[in-house]
């Protein structure tokens, strides 16, 4: 018999019920007491909602309070010590809610711990914390609990751990000298112990995380991964091991993976479609093969036609007992339940599947496989109508599109002329003072202007009035930056909301769902828009605004748009074209744009691609195929302008020295980094490659309510000068002003104007 199995379902519930409750008890409107029914009541029903949907395999301790490697944390007693745990524990031995929570978010004691991107996904898990002569021991009791929990309900269930190669390298070792090599030998036994525990619970199948497999490892990590693994199976003989790999093929790791003395390995077959040909290949006789088949991280119906294919080829050669199937990874990363979704166009509904939808479809594929294609057919015939519906719609095939893409030529991708000549006519054209001053893009977005904006989009203010009203805002930031003398202005971006979705509104081949959140860090979601079809601009999206702000100063006013990249990766992706190719038709759309606003007579445009960094692939083995199209795609956005307008980008992230020269290959004629937060010392990547073009290293650290004053800039920029040619140098704010308050901004930017005056001073008098 084919199992039928899942990774992890997304725990928020579909109408982010842990959110409200965990939020409701951090403000202190509810109870613990509360905050722990609220989850119990989500576990069970999303545990029912997996036996009801047929699963043989179903998760337990997927479920999580904040983040599931906070939960490891906790398990293993990983607590860093500022905190004050244990001393001040009020739960016995284990990580109570109150530590638990400040280790996440910080509390009196300490910061929160850090927290960084889950791979290539948006999810944001927490750090952990290793150090020199660090003790481990269980400290908590959640993993066990879980297991009881469902089995007193009637579900029995496969407890996940992160197993220790992944938990240790995603971690950082904060003494001098200490490596995973150090950290996993003394948390082995605490695993062995878990586990130990798990099977006297009866616990029959547990589910180990290792995706650290399916990515680019160090000899150590390989050479000491089956010896790890060997002591751990020899410990717990009656317990059956699932090692799960995702968000990439084992490639190089997978005859590693196979060698280990695991009961199943589990293969993503959404971001290695092939991989299962090899693992038949060499899986040793006994051992069980887990099919991701039905993809965890984006929003499609599955083909499961073709899937059903694989199933049968993999049962024929390795037999039916050893073959499981389930989604490519955890449902984490997708949104919960479609049928929620009352009010999306139909058609476009008919081509999705949210988690819940997930669990049918595998169940289906598994009662195929056991039963025969007739026992499924009508399932069947209605997935290859979809399959064949978006192969010919209309809806998602334009052929204007098409023939556009089809006509790209090598000219589209470069400006007319090199840096250097761009340089001498944006000179004269801008007249702009040395050190010029300019921000980011977006200005505080205050109660007003999100009231403004709701109530426009909830028909509750007509388009008259909401344009009035983004009118008047506009003017008084044009006004403020005319008052404090910033030399290029920006309109403030009152009317976004977001910056992808703001162009995903009003591009063709986009929609949106209403329910469609999917966890990106503790209680907060994002609800990516979906890339459904070829993607085209049908009218001018930010002429009017950027164009009305222009007649009111003789300042250049700065054109503000998303880049194609960034404006991909936050979106749910196609997966019936390649990401380059719905990357350049975003980038097409986006031209049409940079030509509108520079023929209303908009001087600069600055196209934003915070994203180009976290689109990194995995395997480095990929990168140069990645910013290749990436870099492509940027340029194809832009190169449409004469030489005389500026084209600026913008990237905040501090680590740049791995994509360096694709930045360089932007050939933007302005970038803005962030900087300041590093004190500028990403700079010294820019300095090493000798980047070509002008920069603006940011002064103004926006992340933090902190004013800074105009010497604390002024020296930053003196830091930057010893890297970068002044004459090259901007001076700018790290990212966009909208999260921030008109109190803090105000006194701000005039310091960072003073500073920038100070650097001309300064010149002024070394030549004089
Ligand atoms: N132009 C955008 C803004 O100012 C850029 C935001 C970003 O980089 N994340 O808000
Ligand atoms: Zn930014």
């Amino acid at each position: 018999m084919v199992l039928a199995t899942n990774l992890g379902f997304p725990r928020f519930g579909a109408d982010r019920e842990l959110k409200k409750a965990t939020e409701s008890y951090w403000k202190g409107n509810s109870s613990q007491d509360d905050l722990l029914e609220a989850g119990k009541e989500l576990r069970l029903r999303h545990w029912k909602m997996q036996k009801d949907a047929g699963l043989d395999h179903i998760p337990s301790n997927d479920f999580s309070f904040y983040d599931q490697m906070l939960d490891m944390c906790c398990l293993l007693g990983c607590v860093p010590e500022r905190y004050g745990w244990p001393q001040n524990s009020s739960d016995g031995g284990n990580v109570d809610m109150d530590t638990y929570f400040g280790m996440a978010r910080g509390n009196d004691k300490a910061p929160a711990m850090e927290m960084t991107k889950w791979f290539d996904t948006n999810y944001h898990y927490i750090v952990p914390e290793f150090y020199e002569g660090q003790d481990f021991k269980i400290s908590s009791s959640k993993i066990f609990d879980e297991f009881d929990e469902a089995k007193a309900a009637g579900i029995e269930t496969r407890p996940v751990l992160i197993g220790p190669f992944t938990f240790v390298t995603r971690g950082k070792f904060k003494s001098e000298n200490i490596s995973a090599a150090d950290i996993i030998p003394k948390l082995l036994p605490v695993y062995i112990e878990a586990l130990q525990k798990l099977v006297d619970k009866g616990v029959s199948w547990v589910q180990i995380d290792e995706p650290i497999l399916a990515m680019d490892m160090c000899e150590t990590g390989k050479q000491n991964f089956k010896p790890v693994y060997e002591e751990l199976a020899k410990a717990v003989p009656g317990l059956n091991i699932l090692i799960s790999t995702y968000f990439e093929g084992l490639r190089d790791n997978m005859d590693l993976a196979f060698s280990l003395p695991v009961q199943a390995v589990h293969l993503d077959l959404r971001r290695d479609a092939h991989q299962y040909k090899d693992a038949i290949g060499i899986i040793p006789e006994g051992m069980m093969l887990s099919l991701g088949l039905v993809d965890g991280r984006n929003i499609w119906k599955n083909d499961l036609h073709q899937s059903l294919n694989i199933i049968e080829f993999v049962e024929s050669h390795i037999g039916s007992d050893r073959v499981m199937v389930g989604p490519s990874c955890s449902m984490l990363h997708s949104p919960v339940d479609l049928d929620l979704e009352v009010e999306m166009d139909a058609d476009i509904k008919g081509w999705l599947a949210f988690s819940k939808q997930k669990l049918a479809e595998i169940a289906v594929l598994t009662k195929g496989a056991n039963e025969g294609r007739e026992a499924v057919a009508g399932e069947l015939e209605a997935s290859d109508a979809t399959v064949s519906e978006r192969k010919t719609s209309s809806r998602i095939h334009n052929n204007a599109v098409k023939d556009r893409m089809a006509g790209l030529s090598p000219d589209m991708f470069n400006r007319e002329n090199v840096f250097a000549e761009r340089q001498k006519v944006q000179r004269a054209a801008l007249n702009l003072p040395s050190f010029p001053t300019t921000s980011i893009g977006s200005f505080p977005q205050t109660q007003e202007i999100r009231k403004a904006r709701a109530a426009f989009k909830k028909g509750n203010l007509d388009e008259a009035s909401y344009t009035e009203a983004m009118k008047t805002e506009i003017q008084s930031v044009v006004k403020y930056q005319e008052d404090i003398g910033m030399d290029m202005l920006v309109h403030g971006e009152p009317e976004r909301n977001d910056m992808v979705e703001y162009f995903g509104e009003q591009f063709d081949g986009y929609a949106f769902s209403k329910f469609g959140w999917v966890q990106s860090y503790g209680t907060r979601g994002v609800k990516p828009p979906i890339i459904f079809g070829d993607v085209s601009r049908p009218n001018a999206m930010t002429v009017e605004w950027s164009k009305y702000a222009q007649t009111l100063t003789d300042k250049p006013m700065k054109g503000m748009l998303t880049g194609p990249v960034t404006i991909l990766f936050w979106s749910f992706k196609r997966d019936d074209i390649s990401y380059e190719e719905s990357c350049k038709q975003i980038a097409l759309a986006l031209r049409d744009e940079v030509k509108d606003l520079e023929a209303a007579g908009i001087k600069a445009i600055q196209m934003d691609e915070p994203a180009i960094r976290e689109g990194l692939p995995l395997r480095r083995a990929d990168w140069d195929d990645y910013l290749k199209w990436a870099v492509d795609s940027f340029k194809l956005s832009v190169c449409t302008v004469e030489d005389a307008t500026q084209i600026h980008t913008h990237m905040c992230y501090s680590e740049f020295n791995e994509i360096i020269e694709s930045v360089g290959a932007l050939d933007a004629d302005v970038i803005s980094i962030e900087a300041s937060r590093s004190q500028m010392d990403l700079l010294d990547a820019f300095g090493a490659y000798k980047y070509p073009n002008e920069i603006g290293p940011g002064v103004y650290d926006i992340h933090s309510p902190r004013i800074p004053t105009s010497d604390e800039m002024t020296s930053l920029l003196e830091k930057a000068e010893k890297v970068i040619d002044p004459d090259m140098i901007w001076v700018n704010p790290d990212c966009g002003l909208k999260t921030r308050g008109w109190a803090e901004v105000e006194p701000a930017l005039k310091n960072m104007v003073q500073a920038a005056k100070n650097m001309r001073e300064k010149r002024q008098s070394a030549a004089a």
